[in-house]
């Protein structure tokens, strides 16, 4: 089963564009700055959050955030910092519940109740959704790209859910090469992705590439709606 799964998803990045499901960017001629995509999801969170927006604008990068409904709601300011400091908005459902426990109309639903809640705060409508673990079967994947939504996975993995010290993060740092195209994926309702990045920093990685939404990387252009905010690309 789990070799089923991995070939069929094996098969969906392979043959589906980038812009419908990305998980990592298309490579840049050699005259273009490499670029990679720094995403977060899981947030915001109280503390960390705020903490690593501060880190990334100290730096200039540009990131993604994929926010959970629920957490959205109780950290509104964080949500509307997101979008000021021009970082990216996705959805990552409400609930973050267990994708095998979800049925495709609850899935859907929650992705719906998010975007209605991030547009009230920002007017922004999320282009791309990242679901929970990046599970998804076909019924939730159809159901997202009929909504004209795009579904944005990772290429690298840190695990830093699973960080608990300082030496863990070096080890970590100082054995990444970043490649053209990465989309990597923090968690910033915990404490390590901001010491990621600042090491990521020491090392000079951020004076190599460039630093790019996960929509930019995967070629989506934004419409513009009346109110000067982007709002998704939907065909409804
Ligand atoms: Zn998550």
């Amino acid at each position: 089963m789990n070799l089923l799964r991995k070939t069929v998803k094996w098969l969906l990045t392979s043959c589906v564009p980038s812009r419908w499901l990305l998980t990592r960017g298309p490579r840049q001629t050699a005259s273009k700055t490499p670029r990679i995509a720094l995403t977060f999801d899981d947030g915001p969170h109280l503390e960390y959050t705020g903490k690593l927006l501060d880190i990334l604008q100290a730096n200039h990068l540009q990131a993604t955030f994929f926010v959970v409904g629920k957490n959205a709601e109780q950290s509104p300011g964080l949500v509307q910092r997101i979008v000021a400091e021009r970082h990216e908005l996705g959805n990552h459902t409400w609930s973050h519940g267990e994708p095998s426990q979800t049925s495709p109309s609850l899935f859907l639903e929650e992705i719906r109740r998010t975007d209605e809640m991030l547009v009230e705060l920002t007017d922004v409508v999320p282009q791309t959704v990242r679901p929970p673990k990046g599970e998804l079967n076909l019924a939730k994947l159809r159901g997202l790209w009929k909504q004209g939504k795009n579904v944005a996975l990772w290429n690298v993995d840190p695990r830093d859910y699973r960080m608990t010290s300082e030496a863990e993060v070096a080890a970590w740092v100082s054995t990444y090469e970043p490649q053209d195209g990465d989309v990597l994926l923090f968690h910033d309702n915990q404490p390590w992705a901001s010491q990621i990045i600042t090491q990521l920093a020491i090392r000079g990685t951020f004076n190599r590439f460039q630093t790019v939404s996960v929509s930019t990387l995967a070629g989506i252009i934004p419409r513009i709606c009346s109110t000067g905010a982007a709002v998704a690309s939907a065909s409804s």
